[in-house]
């Protein structure tokens, strides 16, 4: 029940690695305002990739304005705002002048792999697991940081202010509220999965000072009202969540046996675990899904477990914008339709190393079977089965990991529109992929927290259950395996190749 009919809407942000986007949704969970603007990637060096803060903080301010406008509402109207953003990538800023002191360092980078090799040679890689549930790699924000700090040695710590994306737009929509939520925390590894605070050891370690970290609060809860002078209204922010958290949310995916996989820059199998954290030995993650305070004032913390791939709709850009093989990245299913089968090739997308289950930061991506007679089809073909082989292989880790084999996948993300490596997922995980009409779970998941957890709402399970499926890809019978097998192989003679 929405009990205020003039605070009729939510407001729900989603700020990522390709883009920036606000939508409108009614009590009724249905959209009635977007918006969208692509940001700029900046690779100073092979392997980087930074973002400018700024422009991610003035494009949330337009999408929003021009969402609001664009659902002919008024600002007062909104309910609630909720925030999820690309997850690890961090930055620093002048607790002053709000001016950042370096662009934004992005979770595809790899500038830090260095660090955590010698982390790795020193034998931290155990304790880290135990700690934080993560695996070292520069993905992670903690070297990030450790790596911006080394740059401004000079500069008054005092007078800093640190954090993911979500921190730095808090901090910006509420006129200075330096907080963040569990499940981005639990991606810097610098938060400790059990206690769900900063872990003082780990701060030691990467010689954090804690006063410029923000303060970790509940995924679902007020963390702030919006400065009244950027939308004219005073909007309170109700939830935060990490992308992948806010999709897992979005498709009800709240306990054991429920998972997805979003197809965006990279790819990412994340299962819900309930309340505990479960360990997989498979080279999978263990990180929070969300949390919420209950009534009596403690903390309902669920856990998941995560299959990272850091490139997958990313190397659907390349095609397009570097190799230009494709005009639109929707032009891919079409020329991998056009031949039989892929001519022998096989790709491995490691343009940023691999993450799960390889975990090699050195690895880099590679074309196998080239032969005289390959056509720019067989190439486009090569990439989108390399994405679904990447899943498979994570399918299989989370098979190993747990009693009840996956029984079927949810998708969603910019690259599950492809009906040639949806059906080709179906086909070599031998199980159905479903896709939802809504593709866009991860900002509707975000805007499915923010509303229940004001009361906007009242029933998790009424909202999730509104969703529909637009289309079950059913696996066929001649699931090419031993292909598998050949990508596997490609796979191998790309490891450690910067080393
Ligand atoms: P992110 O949240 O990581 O920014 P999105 O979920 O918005 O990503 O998805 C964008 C990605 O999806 C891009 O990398 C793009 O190449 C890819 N993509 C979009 N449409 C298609 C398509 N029809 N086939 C394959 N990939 C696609």
């Amino acid at each position: 029940g929405n009990t205020t009919p003039s605070l009729g809407y939510i407001l729900s942000l989603d700020l990522g690695t390709t883009g920036n986007r606000a939508f409108v949704f009614n009590a009724d969970g249905k959209i009635v305002g977007q918006a969208y603007k692509e940001l700029t990637q900046y690779y100073p060096q092979p392997g980087w990739l930074e973002h400018d803060p700024q422009q991610i903080w003035q494009d949330t301010c337009w999408v929003m304005q021009t969402a609001i406008s664009n659902a002919q509402i008024a600002p007062s109207a909104i309910a609630a705002l909720g925030l999820t953003v690309q997850r690890e990538t961090y930055l620093i800023w002048d607790k002053t002048t709000g001016k950042p002191l370096h662009r934004a360092i992005v979770w595809q980078d790899r500038r830090t792999a260095p660090l955590c090799h010698q982390l790795q040679e020193q034998g931290y890689a155990n304790e880290i697991y135990d700690r934080t549930g993560l695996i070292i790699d520069a993905y992670f924000s903690a070297t990030k940081l450790r790596w911006l700090l080394d740059k401004f040695t000079d500069v008054d710590l005092n007078n800093v202010l640190a954090g993911t994306i979500d921190t730095w737009v808090l901090w910006n929509l509420t006129g200075g509220i330096h907080a963040t939520d569990h499940s981005n925390a639990s991606r810097t590894m610098l938060m400790n999965l059990k206690t769900c605070d900063w872990d003082e050891n780990l701060l030691e370690l990467f010689q954090i000072p804690a006063h410029i970290l923000p303060q970790i609060q509940p995924s679902l809860g007020v963390f702030g009202v919006t400065d009244a002078t950027l939308l004219g209204a005073e909007i309170p922010i109700t939830a935060i969540l990490g992308d992948q958290q806010a999709a897992l949310f979005g498709h009800g995916c709240d306990r054991p046996g429920l998972m997805k996989c979003t197809y965006g820059t990279g790819s990412f199998l994340v299962a819900h675990t309930g309340d505990q954290i479960v360990r997989s030995h498979h080279q999978l993650i263990s990180t929070v899904a969300w949390t919420q305070a209950n009534l009596r004032g403690t903390l309902d913390v669920g856990y998941a477990l995560e299959g990272s791939m850091f490139t997958s709709g990313a190397c659907i850009q390349w095609l397009r914008d570097r190799l230009k093989l494709i005009k639109t990245a929707a032009e891919s299913e079409a020329m991998a339709n056009q031949v039989r089968d892929n001519g022998g090739v096989y790709f491995v997308p490691a343009f940023s190393g691999l993450g799960a289950p390889y975990w090699d930061m050195s690895a880099r991506g590679a074309f196998f079977g080239i032969t005289a007679s390959v056509q720019p089809e067989h190439l486009v073909r090569a990439v989108l089965e390399a994405i679904a082989y990447q899943v498979l292989e994570v399918v299989q880790a989370i098979n190993a990991s747990s009693s009840t084999p996956v029984g079927r996948l949810t998708v969603d993300g910019g690259a599950c529109e492809n009906n040639f490596l949806m059906q080709f997922q179906a086909d070599v995980l031998g199980i159905p992929v479903e896709r939802p009409i809504m593709r866009d779970t991860t900002v509707q998941g975000a805007a499915f927290a923010a509303g229940l957890a004001i009361g906007f709402w009242e029933s998790y399970e009424a909202l999730v259950q509104q969703r529909q499926i637009e289309r079950v890809f059913e696996p066929g019978s001649d699931a090419p395996l031993s292909n598998f097998a050949t990508w596997q192989k490609a796979v191998k003679r790309t490891l450690a190749w910067e080393e």
